[in-house]
C-alpha cells in the first residue's frame, strides 16, 4: 500500500499544534515539491477560507520562514476548510464533498486524544476510510487498556499498514542517527553490551514550564507525556539487536522486542517531582500532584543488557533545555597509572547529543605532557548538523502520505511500552517539590547513587 495519498485531511486545523508546527511543515513540503494535493482542514470553528489563509500565513511567519512567495501561494491554493463538530456525521458528509475526486486521503488527527476513537469510527461509517490512511497524534492511549482499545478501534476501520502513529521524536535527525551510528560502524558492536557498558543515562530537559498548556498537562504528566514514548523510543534504538535484514519491518520488530523484555517498573524505580509554582499555572489544580519531572531506573532482561541499569529523566523548568544520552563504559580491568581512576568520576563514555544540536562525542583519556603518567579526559567531538535538514513533521507527514511507515510506532511496540509503565501510572507517593532552574528533586540523585551521578547535559 505505497500508492501516494491524493489528499491530506487535517482534523484540528485551528489548534495549537497545527499553528506551531504543521503549517510551517506544509509550506516546507510545498517548497520541496512533495505536497501538491488538496489539504482539507476540519475543525469546530466557523472560519472562512480567507481566515484560514490568514492563520496559515501567521503561523508560517512566526516560524520565520516566508522566503518563497510562490510556494506560499500554492499552499494557500491547496487549502480548503470544513467547519463542523466531530460528533455530528454531517461534518463528515461535508468533508466528503470537499474531498471531491480524491479517493485515497490521509486523515491526520491533530485533535484532543479523547476524540481519536470517535473520529476514526465516523471515518469508517461515512465511507471515508476505504483506501485511506490515518495519522494519529500522540498520546496513543493513557495506559495499557486505553491503548489496546484504541488499537482495536483503529484496526477495525483501517488495516495496520494504513495506521501511522506519530512519535515526532522519530523524525528527528539526531534520533535517526542513533540507528545509523550503531549499525553503520563496526567498532561499536563488540563493546555494546553488558560486558563493557556500565550504565546508560538519557536526559530530556526543558528550562520552561507548561507554557499555558496546564489543562493538557494535568491530564498527562511527565511519564505519559515524554517518557513512555520519546525516551522509550531512544532506549529501543540504543538497545535493539541488529535488524536481521534491510528494511524497516525488521527495525520495528527488534524495537518491539526491547519493550517486551523491559522489566515492568516498580514504585522504587521511579521518582516524581513537581516544580514550585506549577500549581499557580492556569488550568492547574491548586493541589495538583501531577509530575513535571520524572526519573526512573530501567532494566532490559536480554542476553545483551542483563544487569545494566538504564536511567531516564525528564522535566520542565530544569536548568537547561537539552537532550542527551550518555553510555558509560566500564573502567579498564587494572589500574596501571596513578590517575586511572577517572579524576572527574567518569570512565570512558559515548555521548549522543540529541538537541538542541546533534553531536556525538567519545570521552577518552590522554596523557598530559610531562614525566608523570597522568592524563586528562577529553572528548572526541563531532557536530553532526547539516544544512537543509527536514523538520520532523515535514518528514513524517510526507512519509505517511507516501505510505512509508518506517518512522512510526507499531501496535506491538506501543502496547509493550505501556506494559512497562502501567504498574507505576497510579502515583505511589507524592511528587517531590523542586526549584525551577535546578536539576529536579534530590530524590532523583539517590535513585542513581549506586551507579554514580547524573550527567547534566553540556552546553554543546
Ligand atoms: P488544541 O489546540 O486544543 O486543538 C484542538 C483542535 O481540535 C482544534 O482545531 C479544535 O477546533 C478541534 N476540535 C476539538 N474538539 C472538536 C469537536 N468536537 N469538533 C470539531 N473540532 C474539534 O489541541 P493541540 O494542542 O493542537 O493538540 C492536538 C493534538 O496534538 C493532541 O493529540 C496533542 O496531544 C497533540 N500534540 C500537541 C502538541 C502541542 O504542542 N500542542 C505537541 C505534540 C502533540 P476548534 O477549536 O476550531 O473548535
Amino acid at each position: 500500500r505505497t500508492t501516494p495519498a491524493d489528499a491530506l485531511v487535517i482534523f484540528g486545523v485551528t489548534g495549537d499544534l497545527v499553528h506551531k508546527m504543521i503549517f510551517p511543515a506544509l509550506y516546507a513540503m510545498v517548497k520541496r515539491g512533495v505536497l501538491n494535493v488538496p489539504v482539507v482542514g476540519v475543525a469546530g470553528s466557523k472560519l472562512s477560507l480567507a481566515q484560514l489563509h490568514t492563520r496559515a500565513k501567521d503561523s508560517i511567519k512566526q516560524a520565520g520562514k516566508i522566503d518563497d512567495r510562490d510556494a506560499l501561494d500554492h499552499l494557500l491554493s491547496l487549502l480548503k476548510y470544513v467547519g463542523g463538530d466531530y460528533n455530528d456525521l454531517e461534518t463528515f458528509k461535508a468533508m466528503k464533498q470537499a474531498l471531491g475526486d480524491a479517493r485515497r486521503p490521509a486523515h491526520y488527527l491533530a485533535i484532543p486524544p479523547t476524540l481519536f476513537a470517535k473520529v476514526i469510527k465516523a471515518l469508517g461509517s461515512s465511507g471515508l476510510a476505504d483506501q485511506a490512511r490515518v495519522i494519529i497524534e500522540k498520546p496513543f492511549g493513557r495506559d495499557l487498556a486505553s491503548a489496546r482499545e484504541l488499537n482495536r478501534i483503529a484496526q477495525s476501520v483501517f488495516p495496520e499498514d494504513s495506521i501511522f502513529r506519530i512519535d515526532h521524536y522519530l523524525g528527528k535527525e539526531a534520533i535517526m542517527n542513533i540507528l545509523y551510528f550503531r549499525f553503520a560502524n563496526s567498532f561499536l558492536e563488540p563493546i555494546w553490551n553488558r560486558n563493557h557498558v556500565a550504565s546508560v543515562q538519557i536526559t530530556l530537559a526543558e528550562d520552561f514550564g507548561v507554557k499555558g498548556r496546564g489543562t493538557f498537562y494535568e491530564s498527562a504528566g511527565c511519564l505519559r507525556d515524554v517518557i513512555q514514548n520519546h525516551l522509550f523510543q531512544i532506549v529501543a534504538l540504543l538497545a535493539m539487536e541488529p535488524p536481521a535484514y534491510q528494511g524497516f519491518g525488521a527495525v520495528h520488530s527488534e524495537k518491539a522486542k526491547v519493550f517486551q523484555v523491559m522489566r515492568p517498573l516498580q514504585p522504587d524505580d521511579v521518582v516524581r517531582g513537581q516544580y514550585t509554582g506549577y500549581r499557580k499555572e492556569p488550568g492547574v489544580a491548586k493541589d495538583s500532584d501531577v509530575e513535571t519531572f520524572c526519573a526512573l531506573r530501567l532494566f532490559i532482561d536480554s542476553w545483551r543488557w542483563q544487569g545494566v541499569p538504564w536511567y531516564l529523566r525528564s522535566g520542565k523548568c530544569l536548568a537547561a533545555t537539552a537532550a542527551e544520552v550518555l553510555v558509560e563504559l566500564k573502567p579498564p580491568p587494572q589500574r596501571l597509572f596513578d590517575d586511572s581512576a577517572p579524576v572527574d568520576g567518569r570512565a570512558n563514555y559515548l555521548r549522543f547529543r540529541l538537541s538542541p544540536n546533534s553531536a556525538v562525542a567519545l570521552a577518552v583519556r590522554v596523557k598530559r605532557a610531562g614525566k608523570e603518567f597522568v592524563g586528562d579526559q577529553r572528548e572526541l567531538y563531532l557536530l553532526n548538523e547539516q544544512p537543509g535538514e527536514e523538520a520532523p513533521y515535514e518528514r513524517l507527514l510526507s512519509d505517511a502520505m507516501a505510505g512509508n511507515g518506517a518512522l512510526f510506532t507499531s501496535e506491538e511496540a506501543v502496547e509493550a511500552a505501556w506494559v512497562v509503565v502501567d504498574p507505576v501510572l497510579d502515583a505511589h507517593h507524592r511528587a517531590h517539590p523542586y526549584k525551577p532552574d535546578s536539576w529536579g528533586p534530590k530524590q532523583a540523585d539517590a535513585l542513581i547513587a549506586a551507579d554514580g551521578s547524573w550527567h547534566n547535559p553540556r552546553s554543546v
